[in-house]
């Protein structure tokens, strides 16, 4: 006898042989119980759920003449025949390989005629969203006023291909991802049969992989078998090219540590072993994503991933090393790197690339350092314009200031006289506010790193004690608005009232009124420095030099 695939042997004839999808399982059951057979089902789910093994099972179950418990008995003249495959009644119509309307009319003509054997006719159109607008009119005709003993089962992946028309007329079961843990018990059932051996950890890894489907599970399972009749791990891992668990979280903790040698090591033992650098990047993006829920969700993901409660512990364990924004912004590293992947010519280097960037962190947060560095320098600027603004005597006063004092912070000497004055206040504690803002600013380097990052784009203004005012540069006006939203205005609040030991208020204001302020001021002082020059009197201007 030839051989015959897993996933044909293993599929179900009767409905107490489907896994998983029970709710539709005793719908259907009632309905072959008490005769209220619809004349259009529309089965919808993805592959390898069990929705065209369920559309035989319907369709033979219909036409049995003792159906015991809604399931065909086996037993009767028009079971032995349907089992025989030799019954004219149940027509199976592939629509992605017969998609034209010619295809669908030709389907269609025998509808006219009744059931040679059994009560009803059946047609399974698997597939359906393949059909061609036309075939589907034809098949929408005799959907509208079905002859009695006429019955369509339609599947498909995609129902939202549907047209609405044809939506309408059928009664529709929505097939659910088989659990894992059922797929795990079936294919021990079939890896038996077979005469193989497999463990817990194997099979379960199969049905993981095959992420809810039947088929696919048996499928795998098969090829497996084919290498032998033992399946453990590491041979479900060679037949999907996948990595193996302790490798990745090696890989992980590499790339959290920001060990870019070892990461790149790592890298070329699994390129050398012959791994796909595409599947390697789906895997690290998966364990990734669950060392995120482990985060969140903690032990809870043995049960929504499937996984055993000692390696949900494990993820609960490795996640608490990461910060949760760390793991996001690896995981969108590896995200965008499956993609790249797709059109990339060179996938090693795309895959040592993307690892890089995860590890030079660091180096992107001395970037950040460096425009903080960079907007500190432009507050110096926009400082020094306006003592310019305000005239050359005051930049000589300053300058003779700095002398005196050595190395004094620009932000607090920009801040005018108002802010000079405001600046020596003292704080109900006793501390002066400079103190208190630089406290603060400390604190929300690490509370908050994106609102810190935002308060170096302007400059400290002052306190009368309770009120910290702070300005933007005039190039980042906007992040005024941003500071002033109610949450981050809250967390530079908190920080204050932290570091001062009162409630204290925050306002950001953006430099564009000043701007003009100061443009009108500009005008006037320029005038100053002319009279403060050459005296009030009328000079006379000579254009040549004396020689
Ligand atoms: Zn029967």
């Amino acid at each position: 006898m030839a051989y015959q695939a897993l996933y044909r042997q293993w599929r179900p004839q009767d409905f107490s042989h489907m896994v998983g999808q029970e709710a539709i399982v005793e719908t259907l059951r009632h309905q072959v119980q008490t005769g209220r057979i619809a004349h259009a089902y529309l089965f919808c789910g993805s592959r390898g759920t069990g929705k065209t093994s369920t559309a035989k099972i319907l369709a033979r179950a219909i036409n049995c003449t003792h159906p015991i418990n809604g399931d065909p008995c086996g037993e009767c003249e028009t079971c032995k025949r349907m089992q025989a495959e030799d019954f004219m009644d149940i027509l199976e119509f592939d629509a992605a390989s017969n998609s034209r309307v010619e295809d669908a009319r030709e389907l269609l003509e025998k509808v006219s005629f009744p059931p040679q054997f059994g009560a009803y006719k059946v047609y399974i159109i698997d597939e359906v969203h393949m059909l061609s607008n036309s075939a589907f009119n034809a098949l929408l005709k005799t959907l509208e006023e079905p002859p009695e003993y006429l019955v369509f089962i339609l599947a498909t992946t995609e129902p939202y291909r549907l047209p609405a028309t044809i939506l309408s007329r059928c009664q529709r079961f929505d097939f659910g991802r088989i659990p894992a843990v059922l797929i795990q018990r079936r294919l021990r059932e079939a890896a038996e049969g077979a005469g193989g051996e497999a463990t817990d950890g194997a099979l379960m890894s199969i049905a993981r992989a095959a992420e809810g489907g039947m088929r696919d599970a048996l499928s795998i399972l098969d090829m497996c078998l084919g290498y032998g009749k033992k399946v453990d791990e590491a041979l479900v891992r060679t037949v999907l090219g996948t990595s193996d668990r302790s490798f990745l979280f090696q890989f992980s903790s590499a790339l959290r540590e920001e060990q870019a040698a070892d990461v790149l090591r790592l890298v070329d033992e699994l390129i050398s072993s012959g791994k796909d650098p595409q599947v390697f990047s789906r895997d690290v993006s998966g364990h990734l994503r669950t060392l995120l829920m482990a985060k969140y969700c903690g032990g809870e993901i043995s049960e929504i991933l499937s996984l055993t409660d000692e390696d949900a512990e494990e993820y609960v364990r490795e996640s608490e090393k990461y910060a949760s924004s760390r793991l996001m912004d690896m995981l969108d590293l590896f995200m965008h790197l499956e993609t790249e992947l797709r059109y990339s010519t060179s996938p090693r280097i795309a895959l040592e690339c993307a690892a890089m960037k995860c590890c030079l962190r660091t180096e992107a947060t001395d970037q950040l350092a460096l425009n903080d560095r960079i907007s500190e320098l432009e507050a110096r600027i926009s400082a020094l314009q306006d003592q310019i603004a305000s005239g050359a005597s005051v930049q000589v006063e300053r300058k003779s200031n700095e002398k005196e004092k050595g190395h004094s912070a620009p932000v607090t000497s920009r801040a005018g006289s108002k802010g000079k004055q405001a600046a020596k206040a003292l704080t109900p504690t006793g501390r002066g506010t400079d103190e208190i803002w630089n406290e603060a600013l400390k604190a929300l380097k690490t509370a908050a790193p994106s609102v810190s990052g935002m308060l170096m784009m302007g400059t400290y203004q002052g306190s009368n004690g309770t009120e910290y005012r702070w300005k933007a540069n005039p190039t980042f006006s906007v992040i005024a608005q941003s500071l002033n939203t109610p949450e981050r205005k809250a967390q530079i609040e908190e920080a204050l009232t932290a570091a001062a030991g009162v409630s204290c208020t925050f306002v950001a204001t953006d430099s564009s009124e000043d701007q003009k302020k100061t443009e009108e001021a500009s005008d006037e002082s320029y005038l100053q420095t002319l009279k403060d020059t050459f005296g009030e009197e009328p000079v006379d201007v000579i254009d040549e030099l004396p020689e």
